[in-house]
């Protein structure tokens, strides 16, 4: 059971030869059976997910029943779920049970879709390697002595460990196309704007994309619907009609132009990884697409450019957490200024106060134009780039990351090695558009990612390439050996 796809499931739901609360109660079974050692669920909802089971299979009872209607999803635990602990992976938010729901959470259910639980997940979404959370870190399923990487470590260990079917994530410098490339699924950020960030907690909000992680692209094509529209609560969700992800999903590949960017291939990037990623360039290639190499001449600046803007915008979206309004409180304050300082030391991690205290300081007056705007400009150039390269490509590929899974504890004393881990993303986030990563080989017996870059709201495009890529290889379907 656990090894069908989202496709699979939901029409098997449809011809009713599976219940949504059969299909629920195998994977809360299974989720109780392996989760203990791998640690990718901070919270189960088991007695809710069987309600809205029951209410889903009645839905189906009826006929006329959504497509995705009984299928159980797992969410990162950055989107607010009412009734049910948010923490963001945090001690500051380990007692914050939120009062609503975030949008895409609501437009799952609206469409039946059920809740599984909570997955772990680096400590606000600050991290690549699944070590900055606060209820510890999460094992990759391939190996376990190494990370699934970050943030969204929690939804791709999951998924890859075929604990749910699907996990929602997000996506503000890498954190779904990089696990999803270390645990050898498939994950999809939209075009920022794509999807509405109510109800999701700001890390960078000019950043932040809520996207997919599944086994295939046609089952995150058939999940990105709901995922997908304009939400008058989020000021910066785009009124651009949402398309049908699935349309392009048999479209050969003949005529595709795709461009290879020369600074993906540099120094830093492992061999083996290098290899599996030009074996797949080749597979697009032999499917009719034309390839060509480009330029990305702006690539260098992203990672120090992200490193000024996420940070800055953290130190402000952060300072609501404060001991006064939500989360975690010091015992006995002496005064406010008390109040403050110690729910804040004590509330949040290392990797957070260092993120808030760089952030801080880049926006202070004096250093505000030496830094921000200068990073915002450099941001700018890095855009251009991309608006120039897609005049003459449809598609842009390269590694997603720059090696396959680390063991733990290898990167998480030198910041800088760790913020590595993202530098073939980061771009994507600073420009807006839609990224993804699928499973294009193993090395070493761990997963290695493809990344697909497309044009802005052009995810239809994305998946259909990959799902020609997926039809005609079968990365996407080898599972974790403890997780057949
Ligand atoms: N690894 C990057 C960071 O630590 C990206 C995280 C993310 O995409 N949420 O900021």
């Amino acid at each position: 059971m656990h090894n069908q796809t989202v496709a699979q499931l939901v029409k098997q739901l449809q011809s009713k030869a599976v219940s949504s609360v059969e299909l629920t109660q195998y994977y809360l079974d299974r989720i109780q059976q392996k989760d203990a050692d791998l640690n990718s669920f901070i919270t189960l909802t088991a007695e809710q997910a069987l309600a809205q089971a029951k209410a889903a299979d009645a839905r189906l009872a009826q006929g006329n029943a959504p497509t995705l209607c009984g299928l159980p999803i797992a969410h990162k635990d950055i989107f607010c779920t009412q009734g049910v602990r948010t923490s963001c992976g945090s001690k500051m938010l380990d007692n914050f049970i939120a009062p609503y729901d975030a949008t895409i959470v609501q437009n799952y259910q609206n469409q039946g879709v059920v809740s599984l639980g909570k997955t772990n997940m680096d400590e606000f979404a600050m991290g690549s390697s699944n070590e900055t959370s606060y209820y510890g870190p999460v094992k990759n399923p391939w190996a376990s002595d190494c990370v699934p990487g970050g943030s969204s470590g929690g939804s791709a260990a999951a998924v890859a460990a075929r604990l749910a079917p699907a996990a929602t994530a997000t996506d503000t410098g890498g954190s779904i196309r990089q696990p999803a490339a270390l645990c050898g699924i498939t994950g999809l950020k939209p075009t920022y704007g794509r999807a509405s960030r109510y109800g999701m907690i700001a890390f960078a909000s000019s950043l932040d994309q809520a996207g997919l992680m599944a086994q295939t692209a046609e089952d995150v094509a058939l999940l990105l619907g709901p995922l997908s529209g304009f939400d008058p609560k989020d000021s910066t969700s785009v009124d651009h009609p949402v398309d049908d992800y699935t349309r392009l999903l048999s479209k050969p590949l003949t005529g595709l132009r795709i461009g290879i960017p020369d600074e993906y291939f540099g120094e830093g990037l492992e061999a083996g990884t290098e290899k599996c990623v030009r074996e797949a360039i080749a597979e697009f290639e032999k499917l009719g697409a034309t390839i060509k190499s480009i330029k990305l001449p702006h690539t260098s600046l992203s990672v120090p450019a992200y490193y000024v803007i996420a940070p800055a915008e953290c130190s402000a979206n952060l300072s609501r957490f404060d001991g006064v309004r939500y989360g975690y409180r010091c015992e006995n304050p002496q005064d406010l200024d008390d109040l403050y300082c110690r729910s804040r030391s004590e509330g949040f991690g290392d990797e957070v106060k260092r993120r808030i205290l760089v952030g801080a300081y880049a926006l202070s007056a004096g250093y505000y134009d030496a830094y921000y705007a200068k990073a915002q400009k450099a941001r700018r150039l890095i855009k251009q780039d991309f608006v120039a390269a897609f005049h003459d490509v449809d598609l842009i590929m390269g590694p997603t990351s720059p090696n396959p899974a680390f063991e733990f504890g290898s990167k998480s004393a030198d910041p800088v090695a760790m913020y590595l881990e993202d530098i073939y993303t980061i771009a994507t986030n600073l420009a807006g558009l839609p990224g993804m990563s699928v499973p294009c080989g193993l090395v070493n017996g761990k997963p290695v990612g493809l990344q697909i870059i497309g044009n802005y709201f052009d995810e239809a495009q994305m998946l259909g390439a990959a799902h020609q890529y997926q039809q005609a290889t079968h990365f996407h379907t080898l599972a974790p050996a403890n997780y057949k």
